[in-house]
């Protein structure tokens, strides 16, 4: 659920890029740029709705959803879910009680590696705050899963940041997840996003895999680096993936601040993709939204599931540089299943076991960045 659509950081890749994308509007789609900025429908209404549905698991989202502490306290209070998650920049964890905190069930912290990576994109002091918090919740008793949501574009080095945000001296995460920041702007023409794909990303992606396989060889830890635990999962297992691995739009959806219903957090706002409201929609027979060409003709759609529905839908990118975020895409699968077989023999020899390759799904990882 977006609680706010208002944030306290001012990051590169979403403010800035708002600044600079004079053509940020949708001449195709109609949108409601008038959103309330907070919540505006009630809690009964919210608890009605998750009551339906015996699974549902709620993530407070925004904008930055701590601006909301006393909705959080109020919807942990009353609404009945089998698990609350929070996607937040950490800034103002330190103001919800742990009373609140060590009931969620993950976090998912926004933070791009070390400290001056993430101060570069997230502004000057953002890392600092941001870790003092983190190790404030683990004191105060948090134990689900804390997950690193890495945004990641042309000045990351993805091998290097990975790796630092596993172990390092400030505070190591178990978990880590990233998303490149591709497709989603009209910025292709001002990016060096080839260059950069081809000279570190892509070889950096390629480097990390290998690292990861090594881990389990050398230690017998699986870690839970997102992209590789669900390819590695589906390759392991022969699953079939043809649907988004976000689950946005056929079993993740996301709850606008007016309480419409829409399939995606990006698309809010976009009328033509209103699935409902709150209060009359039941969550279990929801409208279901699938990703259309080119990922349904795509080879690897089975594997990739396809990326993004937002961006499939809006194609602020040229086709030309849409092939080259699935490029990184293929890469991706390409370099993992080449891995695959040492990982099969590890699996084979008691090194690790499927069970390590585990995860909640839908809990906001895209799995495929
Ligand atoms: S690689 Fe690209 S075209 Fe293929 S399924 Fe994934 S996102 Fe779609
Ligand atoms: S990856 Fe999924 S959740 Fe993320 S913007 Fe795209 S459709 Fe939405």
């Amino acid at each position: 659920m977006i609680l706010t659509t208002e944030c306290n950081l001012q990051c590169r890749y979403c403010f800035s890029e708002a600044l600079e994308d004079v053509d940020a509007d949708f001449p195709d789609f109609e949108v409601d740029y008038c959103l309330p900025k907070r919540i505006s429908y009630d809690v009964d209404s919210l608890d009605r709705f998750c009551r339906q549905d015996p699974d549902c698991v709620l993530t407070f989202y925004g904008g930055e959803p701590l601006l909301c502490i006393d909705h959080i306290k109020q919807i942990m209070d009353h609404v009945k879910v089998k698990h609350f998650l929070i996607q937040t920049n950490g800034l103002l964890l330190n103001r919800l009680e742990p009373k609140y905190v060590n009931r969620l069930h993950t976090i998912l912290i926004s933070i791009d590696g070390d400290e001056a990576l993430t101060d570069f994109y997230r502004g000057k002091g953002t890392f600092r705050k941001v870790i003092d918090n983190l190790k404030l919740i683990r004191q105060n008793g948090f134990k689900g899963e804390l997950i690193a949501r890495m945004t990641v574009m042309e000045q990351t080095d993805v091998y290097k940041q990975v790796k630092w945000l596993l172990d390092n001296d400030e505070f190591s995460f178990s978990s880590v997840h990233w998303q490149l920041n591709a497709g989603f702007w009209n910025d292709f023409a001002r990016r060096d996003f080839k260059e950069w794909r081809e000279e570190n990303y892509n070889p950096g992606v390629c480097k990390l895999v290998r690292f990861w396989v090594d881990q389990v060889e050398n230690k017998g830890e699986v870690s839970r680096i997102y992209p590789f635990l669900g390819i590695a999962r589906s390759l392991i297992l022969d699953e079939r993936q043809n649907l988004l691995r976000c689950g946005a739009g056929w079993t993740n959806y996301a709850i606008q601040t007016d309480g419409y219903i829409i399939p995606c957090p990006a698309m809010w706002g976009m009328k033509n993709y209103y699935l409902g409201h709150i209060s009359s929609v039941n969550p279990l027979k929801l409208k279901k939204i699938f990703v259309g060409e080119p990922c349904t003709k795509c080879d690897v759609f089975n594997i990739c599931g396809g990326r993004c529905l937002y961006a499939n839908i809006i194609k602020r990118w040229p086709p030309e540089a849409y092939n080259l975020v699935c490029g990184t895409v293929w890469n991706l699968i390409d370099v993992t299943s080449k891995e695959m077989y040492r990982m099969r023999k590890l699996i084979e020899n008691g090194k690790t076991n499927l069970r390590d390759f585990e995860f909640m799904k839908y809990n906001g990882c895209e799995m495929i960045p």
